[in-house]
């Protein structure tokens, strides 16, 4: 009782937003005290004791100047020390980190380590209590429960015996998780078991058939990125009919539903029920002869709005998502990494397209190196001290060993609530390939297209330029990659070369999508001789010179002209039967 009601408390959304109000109001000495509780806590590290020679000084000014800008490459070998002892070691925390996170902003083709730990773990807490508070001024939910299209991937051990998974799976398995979503209003309507599935495609579908099993009590439908709501309503408007039948009779297909751990779970809370099958039916219906839209709100009658991470890469998804909520809001989630957060959405009725992100400035101690300027590009400003309308690179430094770290986002600054800064995410630095949770860097582009075209250049043949694109027109969507090459290939070879350059994209993200199929076949369009001059003279005619021309490696949908360009002059199209 008391417990509870000390949660209550902790989670009045009118005492967060109050304290979150005023540390924005005074971020520049927030943002000096939380450095240096990071580095009282951590000051006996070797990483700050030994490499970077800190001693017990805790100011920004010698933090600044004894340790250095990194990027992940910098700490792996460090992290991966942690990852291989069997002894506890302090290397880059006062207290030795017990847990490791999986980044998906995967470059190289290999998954990071990150650093987690309880710390991190408060600050998540944190940060859903406040965006939480801000939306529950304006559409407040009541007790009930959330669709969460959340699944955990699977938890391994390191050499040296420690935990490892994505983030999320690690903030799900934490024991802070489950009270801080009773505390918000959202705990999930499906059980453990089908959270932590071993098989995303029975977890979504036992998610969607236990929440229509309680359909009136679903007050809110989230996840991390839109991209998972709109995938499983995709499947939804194949599967509405089974999920019909399965709630009429109180049973799982035996086909479908094979993991025993979710059948014993989800079997449970079913029974037969006609009437509510009777009644979800003829809501799906109606929903499927207008195409689907407002779907969600058809078939969850007492939902508020919908809940996930809309911008960045998730941007494509945002149509769809409001095709199936029909009038329900769109609220676009908060802003955060494997490596910790960064801002909370505290405008909820704001478009998705336009949200911005407020840094909270007592969850770390941030950093923007300013971009698009060679000169300052090496020199960071602090929290308080960037500009309105630039664009920066975010570093931040964290309770979980990272120092000065470069995250590699871009973020535009929109403006200041109170005296800490609105962001809006701008682009990963460097990716430039991404559908859902796949990753491609220019590099990993030029890298799968060297490999491929080891096959051309066995025949003599050669890649002359390449660049690519997302097409987001097919369901699901795919890479095209676009190339010329030299001389005229026979068109088996060329075949192979399209497989080779799917396979060659060896980021976790992209090979696991690509074997559900939530990534559609890669395609290669062979181009006419010269079409990569005319796309130079095109950038040219903009007033480009041709000594700092660089080829794009990626074309954007808005680049009409360079895509009319690759478009009207393929002579040859494959689609890859690799996987
Ligand atoms: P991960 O590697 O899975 O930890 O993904 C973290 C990355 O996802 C961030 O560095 C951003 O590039 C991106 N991201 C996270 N939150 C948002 C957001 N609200 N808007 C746009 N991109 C985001």
């Amino acid at each position: 009782m008391l417990e509870k009601m000390k949660m209550e408390e902790e989670f009045d959304p009118e005492v967060i937003i109050e304290e979150f109000e005023a540390l924005s109001k005074d971020a520049e000495r927030v943002q000096k005290e939380t450095l240096k509780k990071i580095l009282t806590e951590n000051g006996e590290s070797e990483y700050l004791l030994v490499r970077c020679g800190l001693g017990r000084r805790t100011d920004p000014e010698n933090f600044k100047a004894c340790v250095p800008l990194v990027t992940h490459a910098d700490l792996d070998p460090y992290i991966q020390r942690i990852a291989d002892s069997t002894e506890p070691i302090c290397v880059l925390t006062g207290k030795p980190i017990t847990t490791i996170s999986l980044s998906s902003g995967t470059t190289g083709g290999k998954p990071k380590f990150v650093p987690f730990n309880d710390g991190l773990m408060e600050i998540t807490v944190l940060m859903y209590k406040t965006s939480f508070a801000y939306r529950n001024r304006e559409y407040p939910i009541e007790e009930g429960k959330a669709l969460q299209f959340i699944y955990s991937s699977m938890q391994f051990k390191t050499a040296g015996g420690l935990a490892a998974g994505t983030s999320t799976t690690n903030v799900y398995r934490h024991p802070l998780f489950k009270p801080t979503m009773q505390a918000l209003h959202a705990p999930c309507c499906s059980p453990d078991a089908v959270i932590f599935g071993p098989d995303f495609r029975q977890s979504s579908y036992c998610h969607l058939l236990l929440a229509l099993v309680s359909r009136c009590q679903i007050q809110l439908i989230a996840s991390t990125f839109a991209f998972t709501i709109v995938h499983a309503f995709r499947s939804f408007e194949i599967d509405w009919q089974n999920l019909v039948a399965d709630i009429r009779h109180g049973r799982l297909p035996a086909a479908r539903i094979t993991a025993p751990g979710i059948r014993a779970a989800v079997s449970e809370l079913l029974g037969p029920n006609p009437e509510l099958a009777d009644e979800i039916h003829r809501a799906c219906a109606a929903a499927a002869s207008r195409n689907w839209y407002g779907i969600i709100p058809a078939v969850f009658p007492n939902a508020k709005y919908v809940y996930a991470i809309m911008t960045g890469s998730m941007e494509p998804y945002i149509g769809k998502l409001r095709q199936y909520a029909g009038d329900l809001p769109l609220v676009a989630g908060d802003y955060g990494a494997s490596e910790g957060w960064i801002g909370a959405n505290i405008r909820p009725k704001r478009p998705p397209e336009s949200v911005t992100f407020v840094v909270r400035p007592d969850i770390g101690y941030f950093e923007f190196i300013p971009m698009n300027d060679e000169e300052e590009s090496s020199c960071p400003v602090g929290l308080t001290e960037v500009e309105i309308g630039r664009e920066y690179e975010v570093v931040i430094t964290n309770v979980a060993g990272l120092y000065r770290y470069k995250l590699g986002d871009i973020v535009k600054i929109k403006g200041f609530h109170n005296s800490t800064p609105e962001l809006e995410f701008v682009c990963r630095k460097n990716v430039v390939l991404t559908i859902n949770m796949d990753k491609n860097t220019e590099k990993d582009l030029q890298i799968a297209t060297e490999e491929a075209a080891r096959v051309l250049t066995a025949e003599k043949y050669e890649v002359v330029d390449f660049t690519s694109r997302v097409d987001f027109s097919t369901e699901p969507a795919h890479y095209v990659i676009f190339w010329e090459v030299s001389g005229d290939p026979a068109e088996e070879l060329l075949q192979e070369c399209c497989n080779c350059l799917d396979m060659a994209f060896k980021d976790a993200g992209y090979v696991s999508s690509r074997k559900v199929n939530t990534i559609g076949a890669l395609e290669l369009k062979v181009m006419k001789k010269g079409t990569f001059q005319k796309i130079m003279d095109h950038y040219i005619g903009l007033g480009a010179v041709v000594s700092q021309f660089k080829t794009p490696r990626c074309v954007g949908a808005d680049n009409t002209a360079v895509l009319g360009i690759l478009c009207g002059n393929a002579v040859k199209t494959f689609f890859s039967t690799a996987f």
